[in-house]
């Protein structure tokens, strides 16, 4: 199969085109041709994930097609940005259909999500890799920074962190003991399992475009966590300027982690560990009723983890970062 062949059987396909307005011209020229909307700005971002890097080769190619798209996707929900449409540069060592086939819907089941299109990208020989850019639109002006955070400010965290790295773990740890990783059906019988539950945290992330309208213009910075809590928050006070301070007995963390795995190593992951695509968001006290009514309106839990100061350090993690990182480097399943 040639390269146009393999782009029009697996890319170019109604699962990933919807028809969106905005899309003058898609796959099959030399450039696709976009209308912004007049009021809007553009949210770029590119993610690349790379075979034994960013996910084990091992894994379903529905997951990998999925999360690929996903982790892009997430970057734009931390901006308050809606998803439009993004392109794919790929790197194949060779045609594997059935692989080609399971990548491609399992980027189309997320795609279809959203609504959101492929408008072009770019196929080539060699190791196993993935480039997706994905634009989105956020009203002229309202886009979240990580830069505005205010000592005072509540600082929250959208869901459970540590899930995804434990997921991980497990998933090492089968590939190691050479059992197979589950598909999607498996994934669906088990549903219920907290081993399934916890794998599914790390293959099948969701990018949180959900809190966009429950948040609005009431958040002052905001970032996705996407490399663990305490990277991802410094990141943020680093370009606010701030410090924090934490109470760490208030970080999400689900009973399918702490009972698999124990408390200890539950929270190192929650904290180190990465890939969970939760926001971390700080909101000023004027404006926490009104983001937490509306919040529960739109049946959204929301995990205020601790404030914002003006001195600039992390405090209430100290005694368990250090050593915590490393134990759980050490730590085996
Ligand atoms: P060019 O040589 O002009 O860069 P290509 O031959 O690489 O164009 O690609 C032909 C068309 O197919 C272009 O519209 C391109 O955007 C699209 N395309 C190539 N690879 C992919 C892919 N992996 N996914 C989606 N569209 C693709
Ligand atoms: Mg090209």
């Amino acid at each position: 199969m040639g390269e146009f062949d393999l782009i029009r059987r697996y890319f170019c396909i109604p699962e990933l085109q919807t028809s969106r307005r905005d899309v003058c011209i898609g796959i099959g020229d030399d450039c696709a041709l976009i209308a912004v909307p007049q009021g809007k700005q553009l949210a770029v971002s590119i993610d690349t994930s790379t075979a034994g890097v960013h996910f084990l080769p091992e894994a379903p190619a529905h997951s990998i097609g999925w999360r690929a798209l996903a982790v892009s996707l997430s970057d734009l929900a931390a901006m308050g940005a809606h998803p439009a449409w993004f392109t794919l540069a790929m790197s194949l060592p060779d045609v594997n259909e059935l692989w080609l086939a399971e990548f491609s819907k399992g980027m189309a089941d997320l795609a279809q999500n959203y609504g959101i299109t492929l408008v072009g990208g770019d196929t080539t020989r060699g190791q196993l890799s993935m480039s997706i850019q994905v634009q989105g639109y956020v009203a002229q002006g309202a886009a979240w920074r990580r830069k505005g955070a205010k000592p005072g400010d509540i600082i929250y965290v959208s869901g459970s962190l540590g899930d995804a790295a434990a997921g991980l773990s497990i998933a090492q740890k089968r590939v190691a003991d050479g059992q197979l990783l589950p598909s999607k059906a498996e994934r669906l019988d088990n549903a219920q399992s907290y081993e399934a539950r916890l794998l599914d945290a790390y293959f099948y992330p969701v990018p949180r475009f959900d809190l966009i309208s429950v948040l609005s213009s009431r958040v002052n910075s905001a970032i996705d966590i996407s490399d663990g809590l305490l990277a991802d928050l410094g990141h943020m006070l680093n370009a606010s300027g701030v410090g924090a301070r934490i109470d760490r007995s208030r970080i999400p963390i689900s009973t399918e982690l702490s009972d698999y795995f124990g408390p200890e190593f539950a929270l190192n992951a929650a904290l180190n560990g990465g890939d969970d695509y939760q926001l971390c968001f700080t909101v000023s006290p004027q404006r926490r009723l009104e983001v937490e009514v509306s919040a529960e309106k739109s049946g959204l839990s929301l995990y205020p983890i601790g404030v914002i100061t003006a001195e600039k350090e992390i405090r209430g993690l100290e005694a368990f970062t250090a050593s915590g990182f490393d134990h759980f480097k050490g730590c085996s399943v």
